[in-house]
Parts: C-alpha cells; structure tokens; sequence
C-alpha cells in the first residue's frame, strides 16, 4: 500500500512527500524495533588514562533494521526524541545496561547516556533507583552522561532531578563538552562528576595546531579545580593517546582502546580486568 501511495499523491513536492513518508515508515518500524529485538547496547571501555585500566565501558544502542541493515543511533535517536519514543528506548538501554553490569567485576563502571527528555521527565529518578534496585548494581557503579541539552528545556525539576540523582549516588557526565553555547555556566550549576571532551578537540590534536591541545589543558585545570574528572573521547592515535597523557587527562575513549563491542565481548575484557 505504501509503494502504491508514492505514485498516487503527486500533488505533493516528491521529494518532501518521500522524506515524510520515509520518516513515517522509519518512526513505525522504531516503534516495534524492542519487540522484535532489532535493538542491542554495544560497550566500549574507558580507560585510565595512567595505566591501561578498565574504568568502565560506556554503553551505545545499535539498531539492527530487517532490510536497511545497521542504522546510526545519530539518526534514529533524534527519530526517537521527535516520536515520542526516547523514554522507552531510553528505559530498555538502562535496564539492559545495568543487567549487562551486574556480570561484571564490582569495581567497573557502566555509562549510559540519557536523552535530555528523558532527563526532563519527573519520573527518572523512580526509573533510575527501579532499575538499580532490580539488577542489584550499586548506585556509584552506574555513570549517567548527560548534554547541555538538559539546561535548554529547564523547568523546576532540573535542579531537583540533579539533587535526587546526586542523593541515590549516581555520578553524573557532561557529553559532549566545548561543543555548546555557554558549558561554563552549567558546570556552575549542576554537580557533575566527570566532564567528556568532545572529540571535535581531541581528534588529531597531537598533529594539527596547538590550539586543541590550549583547550584540552585549560579544561582539566577548570575540572580539576571543580574536583570533576575528565574523559577524552575520540582518541585514536598513539601520538593523540601521549598528547592526552602529558595534558593530565584522567580517563581515555576511543578506538585505541577499542570499538564499542557486542555484550559478549564486553564481559571478557571486564573480566580480564584487575581489582584497584
Ligand atoms: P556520544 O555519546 O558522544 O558517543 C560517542 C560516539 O563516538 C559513539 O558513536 C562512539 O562509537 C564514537 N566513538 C568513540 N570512540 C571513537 C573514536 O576513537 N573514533 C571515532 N570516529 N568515533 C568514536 P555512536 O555509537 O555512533 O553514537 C553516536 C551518538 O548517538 C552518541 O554520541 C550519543 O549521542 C547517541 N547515542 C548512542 N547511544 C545512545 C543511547 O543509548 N541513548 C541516547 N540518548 N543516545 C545515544
Ligand atoms: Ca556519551
Ligand atoms: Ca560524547
Ligand atoms: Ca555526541
């Protein structure tokens, strides 16, 4: 019936009429991709940047499509936000993640990240402390990485949601940092635990011009300063890895390290990791 329609409503602008009806056809297959088990959570490890220490992995949603194949959660997340899908989607990776984590060793972190919606709805913190309280997985063990994103649409519940988080003993992550309008004044704000250099600054900055690396030094001061850990994103190269060393990072990501990586895998390196 779909196929049939494209030829039927020419009356539209072909081009705006398949792009709408592609989105419809996207957003319905979204709608049952958990049912249908299209959806998996891929780990990538974070690593101490001193050693090569597993700190903990964070956790990347893949879809698996019947017919397009993979599809980049940078495009069907923000579907997801649009369609009013997020908070299942976002509820599924939680609780997947956390059931992942309770196989690993006690010390070993998991990172999820959290649509800004999903932050903003009043019910998260029930949602978060439903899901620790089933999986078991302590509190400080889960990593929350959240966008500046949450600031935008700030209501009432923004200072409160952070203050409840805090009070069950999440840690909170700034993704994304350096990429946004005004980072500064919500480091002021809201009591995150760790800051993420965006890749945009850490990617070839051992090579290109010093200016990434004048950024990347003058954020560890300010998060050092603020007691919050850093993490380097994006880190590919030896020369970026050193670069990232001698700045004081504490923690890396990145494909140096390795790929986010199906469950299975994830568990064997968790498990190759020593107690600290
Ligand atoms: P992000 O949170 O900034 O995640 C890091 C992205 O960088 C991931 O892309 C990861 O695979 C990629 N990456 C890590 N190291 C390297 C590297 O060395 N080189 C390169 N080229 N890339 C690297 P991915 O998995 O495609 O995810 C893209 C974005 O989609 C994420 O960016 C995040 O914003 C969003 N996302 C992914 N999973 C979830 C989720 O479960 N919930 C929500 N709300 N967003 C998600
Ligand atoms: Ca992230
Ligand atoms: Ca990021
Ligand atoms: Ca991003």
């Amino acid at each position: 019936a779909k196929a049939a329609g494209r030829g039927k409503h020419r009356l539209y602008e072909p081009s705006m009429h398949s792009e709408a009806a592609e989105r419809q056809v996207m957003e319905n297959d979204l709608r049952q991709a958990i049912e249908r088990g299209e959806l998996a959570v891929h780990f990538q490890p974070i690593v101490r940047a001193a050693g090569e220490e597993i700190s903990g992995f964070e956790s990347l949603v893949r879809w698996q499509h019947p017919t397009r194949g993979p599809i980049s959660p940078s495009k069907f997340i923000p579907l997801a936000e649009e369609a009013g899908l997020i908070g299942k989607i976002g509820e599924w990776v939680l609780r997947t993640s956390l059931e992942e984590a309770s196989n690993w060793p006690d010390h070993v972190r998991v990172a999820v990240n959290l649509s800004p919606l999903q932050f903003n709805d009043p019910s998260v913190v029930a949602m978060v402390s439903k899901h620790l309280n089933e999986t078991g997985v302590r509190a400080e063990r889960l990593e929350l990485e959240i966008t500046e994103g949450v600031f935008l649409a700030e209501g009432d519940t923004t200072d409160d949601t952070f203050a409840k988080l805090k009070a069950l003993g999440v840690r909170l992550a700034l993704d994304d940092f350096g990429t946004g309008y005004s980072s500064l004044g919500y480091l002021k704000k809201a009591p995150f635990d760790k800051i993420k250099i965006d890749q945009s600054f850490v990617r070839g900055a051992a090579s290109a011009t010093n200016r990434n690396a004048a950024i990347i030094r003058a954020i560890v001061t300010l998060a050092e300063t603020l007691g919050m850990d850093t993490c380097a994103e994006g880190v590919e190269t030896h020369d970026d890895l050193q670069l990232i060393r001698e700045l004081g990072v504490s923690m890396v990501q990145g494909y140096i390290f390795g790929k986010p990586s199906p469950a299975e895998t994830a568990r064997e390196l968790a498990n190759s990791t020593t107690v600290h």
